[in-house]
């Protein structure tokens, strides 16, 4: 029984805070919130940035650790926590901060789905540009804290480029915010980008703003087929380098084919299933386009692109759709597959691909990747292909072989793989510079070391 659960004031004190219909310690109902093996006592879910501060400060009081949690798609990533006290759920900080359709700003709290931002802003026909998984269930705060990145990253720049304000409470019950509601802000030192990516371990998120912007009139997808990594890569080049700006630019490996497709066969992922050859046309290197603006517009990509394959309409969403459920579907085909996430300049992209191709080949498995190909952010996906699991030395030795393939500037870190191998080595693939640097921003932000303990650096 953790401390928490063993101390009823506890509950009572964050009842005083939140109010008792807002906190859970029923164990079945805490079944559902476990964090790689590790379950939370009490679930408690403050209404405002006040009563997150509060929580927080009653939590480092007494010295108890402090997961966050928004729709718990990605409590995956990161080492299993040490320990983590009370779950603090975002759900009831959902609410609309701002909306100024004229300005294209919007503002909403950080436990708002991204399927309800979406709602709102379809009412005047601006979106979010971010086509992430899941995002009934996938929050503003948890897309934040993970610095979700998506296809239309390319068109639209990362949520680094088009959030423009953060509020935030610090491990130490501090409550901040950065940047602001308009585009333009003078700022001082950018806590905003700061919190973008920290996987919660600086600080809860409690609401953000944005650039919004107006909806594609029409689109269209173009599909090209190439036979080697080094023919698309070409061609990638050659697409950046022409006037033609599409929204989306990605790049699909021959393997990756098999799970971007609805699978008529879900497997159960307890058991060991090879994954399905592939299919003797399948075995090119695509890369994905989306255009979008006039008739005349599309013309010219039809024009330029000769033979690749166009979509529309349904067919053009169902092929996003199944891009987006990539992860998932790798996830629960293959329980033993390690997914990694890939940062790099663009340049680095066809060696770092290549390096993630042969690292797979030592290790026994095979690799499925897609990605960014423009702003060089990619998705790998190892499948083992043996029986017996792999060891933790194997998805060790595929790591590190993955991350020398990249340039000195890129970076890797493990989205997913069994939790037992993580104890062997570092899924994040920090630099002792960069380590010593975020501990002293941690320290700085989280003194107790309270939130997200062990996921990351401590
Ligand atoms: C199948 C699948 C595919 C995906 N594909 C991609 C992809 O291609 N590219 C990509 O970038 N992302 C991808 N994602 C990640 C996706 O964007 C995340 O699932 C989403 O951003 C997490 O939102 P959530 O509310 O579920 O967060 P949670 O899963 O609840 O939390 C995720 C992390 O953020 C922290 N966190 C959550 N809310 C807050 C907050 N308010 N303040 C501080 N920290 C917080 C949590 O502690 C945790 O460390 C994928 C996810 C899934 C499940």
């Amino acid at each position: 029984m953790s401390a928490a659960a063993a101390d009823t004031s506890v509950f009572s004190e964050l009842a005083a805070i939140v109010g008792e219909a807002h906190l859970i310690e029923d164990v079945p109902t805490l079944l559902r919130y476990d964090i790689q093996g590790t379950q939370p006592a009490i679930r408690v879910s403050p209404g405002s940035a006040e009563e997150v501060a509060a929580v927080l400060r009653k939590a480092a009081e007494r010295r108890l650790a402090v997961a966050i949690a928004g729709g718990f798609t990605q409590q995956q990533v990161g080492d299993p926590p040490e320990r983590a006290e009370f779950l603090l759920d975002t759900s009831r900080l959902s609410a609309l901060i701002h909306y100024d359709p004229g300005d294209l700003t919007f503002g909403v709290g950080a436990g708002a789905t991204l399927a309800s931002v979406a709602a709102q802003l379809t009412q005047h026909h601006q979106f979010l540009p971010l086509d992430v998984a899941f995002a009934e269930r996938a929050t503003i705060g948890g897309l934040l804290a993970t610095n979700a990145s998506a296809p239309l990253r390319h068109g639209y720049g990362s949520l680094r480029d088009f959030c423009i304000g953060i509020h935030f409470v610090t491990g130490d019950g501090v409550v901040g915010k950065g940047g602001g509601r308009v585009v333009k802000n003078v700022a001082g030192f950018d806590l905003m980008k700061l919190m973008i990516g920290s996987f919660g371990t600086l600080a809860v998120i409690t609401g953000a703003s944005f650039k919004v912007f107006p909806g594609p009139r029409q689109t269209a997808t173009y599909v090209a087929r190439f036979a080697s990594l080094t023919e698309a890569a070409a061609f990638r080049d050659r697409i950046v380098r022409s006037a033609l700006t599409p929204i989306r630019l990605e790049i699909i490996s021959p393997r990756a084919t098999e799970y971007i497709v609805p699978h008529g066969d879900p497997r159960d992922p307890d058991h060991y299933h090879p994954p399905a050859p592939v299919p003797a046309h399948e075995t090119a290197w695509r890369l994905a386009l989306t255009a979008s603006g006039s008739d005349a517009v599309l013309a010219r990509y039809r024009r330029e692109l000769g033979d690749a394959r166009e979509l529309t309409g349904r067919e053009e969403d169902e092929f996003w759709s199944g891009l987006r459920d990539f992860h998932a579907n790798v996830a629960t085909r293959h329980r033993n597959a390690m997914l990694m996430q890939l940062n790099l300049p663009p340049a680095g992209l066809a060696h770092a691909l290549a390096g993630a191709e042969h690292a797979a080949v030592e290790q026994n498995c095979l690799c499925a990747t897609l990605g960014r190909a423009g702003a060089g952010s990619l998705l790998v996906a190892l499948i083992p292909l043996s029986v017996d699991p792999p060891s933790a030395m194997q998805y060790a030795n595929a790591a590190s072989a993955i991350r020398a393939a990249l340039p000195h500037d890129g970076s890797a870190y493990v989205l997913q793989c069994p939790i037992e191998a993580k104890e062997h080595f570092d899924v994040w693939g920090s630099t002792p510079t960069d380590r010593s640097m975020m501990l002293a921003v941690k320290r700085a932000m989280d003194a107790g070391d309270i939130l997200n303990r062990g996921r990351f650096l401590v």
